[in-house]
């Protein structure tokens, strides 16, 4: 979505003419619980005409593709090892199941249990940044899901920690 309905806020040299109510009201439309289903949230610039003209990015759409093809055939091997084949991908796993594939190690947990307090997360937006979490390791290419996995799934949360806290 837009940061604001005239789209520009937060734009370097930019002042709305509604002024920082511009952003808020606009965002305010969706609800928390909405938001709180959606597993990222990130702020994005906006793309300037300079960043056009760069070189590529070294790694390739084609090579992006192989990764995240490994990640979905790993999730769909543990699925059937643990008797689950019907389940294809993390996505699909819930309650039990999902703390079952996750369990990260004894650091990330703590991370864990620390952001969960210090960011108010609901038990449905714990669960939501587990299986992110599960997703970021599995396209590591590891079974287990360490500190940094977590780390990275909590920065995709960092929009809804700053509503609430406006709210
Ligand atoms: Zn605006």
């Amino acid at each position: 979505m837009n940061p604001c309905k005239c789209g520009m806020a937060g734009e370097p040299g930019h002042t709305c003419r509604k002024g920082p109510r511009c952003a808020s009201d606009y965002q305010q439309r969706i609800s928390g619980p909405l938001l709180d289903r959606m597993d990222i949230q990130i702020e994005l610039p906006a793309v300037k005409i300079s960043d056009l003209t760069l070189p590529a990015s070294k790694e390739s759409s084609a090579d992006v593709a192989v990764r995240v093809a490994a990640a979905r055939l790993r999730q769909r091997e543990r699925f059937v090892k643990l008797g689950v084949g019907h389940l294809r991908l993390n996505a699909e796993a819930d309650g039990t199941l999902l703390e079952e594939i996750v369990q990260p190690d004894q650091a990330g947990l703590k991370l864990m249990r620390d952001a969960a307090d210090a960011m108010g997360l609901s038990a449905r937006g714990y669960h939501r940044v587990l299986r992110v979490a599960r997703t970021l390791a599995d396209l590591d290419g590891r079974d287990q899901v360490a500190r940094l996995h977590i780390a990275e799934a909590l920065s995709y949360r960092q929009k809804l920690a700053s509503f609430q806290a406006a709210a």
